[in-house]
């Protein structure tokens, strides 16, 4: 029996994460200009004063069910009945404030820590001066290059060598090639500029 209300909590919470995901998900895959729109129409449409209302039934039928120990066979009738009372107004409802709050982050994603990151990103060569194709991270000063222009230099002095060419670099060690790791992150960054421009 405890068991089977565990389920049904963590199912609860999935559907709630799904729903979230879900409305992140297609706002994602709009162009900036529609995201507005499409939120609006969320709201507006009533689909999450909808969603807010299904919500508060289940949360006072489970508050029931539990402080009652209602039997199981008797659930659904404590599921009906609850669902023809009166419901608070949906501002009042948790998941309200949540899904604002996740899409107020997609409408002004200049305020949230995870763009911030993506910007100081650099996907620029500082060799090259081009988009790099191969970031390649040096482990000493944590400088990043692409992997063809550094060996391109590497070339010429690989028995001694190389101090770091990035303009205005501290770090006066001489590094070599087993210094160079990849760079995941900005090989992450690189791939999802290539697909935000296709
Ligand atoms: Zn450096």
């Amino acid at each position: 029996m405890n068991q089977l209300r565990r389920e049904r909590d963590s199912l609860y919470k999935d559907i709630h994460s799904m729903v979230l995901s879900t409305a992140q998900l297609m706002c994602k895959n709009l162009k900036d200009e529609d995201v507005e729109d499409f939120i609006e129409k969320l709201e507006k449409d009533e689909i999450l004063v909808k969603y807010c209302k299904q919500e508060e039934s289940w949360k006072s039928a489970f508050q029931y069910i539990d402080s009652q120990n209602v039997p199981v066979e008797d659930e659904c009738m404590v599921y009906e009945a609850i669902q023809k009372q009166p419901k608070n107004p949906p501002e009042h409802c948790h998941f309200y404030t949540q899904f604002r709050e996740k899409m107020d982050g997609i409408l002004h994603p200049e305020d949230t820590d995870l763009l911030e990151t993506q910007c100081t990103i650099n996907l620029i060569d500082p060799i090259s001066k081009s988009r790099m194709k191969d970031p390649v991270k040096n482990v000493i000063c944590n400088h990043t290059y692409d992997r063809y222009s550094i060996a391109e230099i590497m070339k010429r002095k690989s028995a001694t060598g190389i101090r770091c060419p990035y303009q205005g670099c501290n770090n006066r060690e001489l590094f070599k090639l087993q210094d160079l790791v990849p760079d995941e992150i900005t090989k992450q960054a690189l791939l999802s500029a290539e697909a935000d421009s296709d």
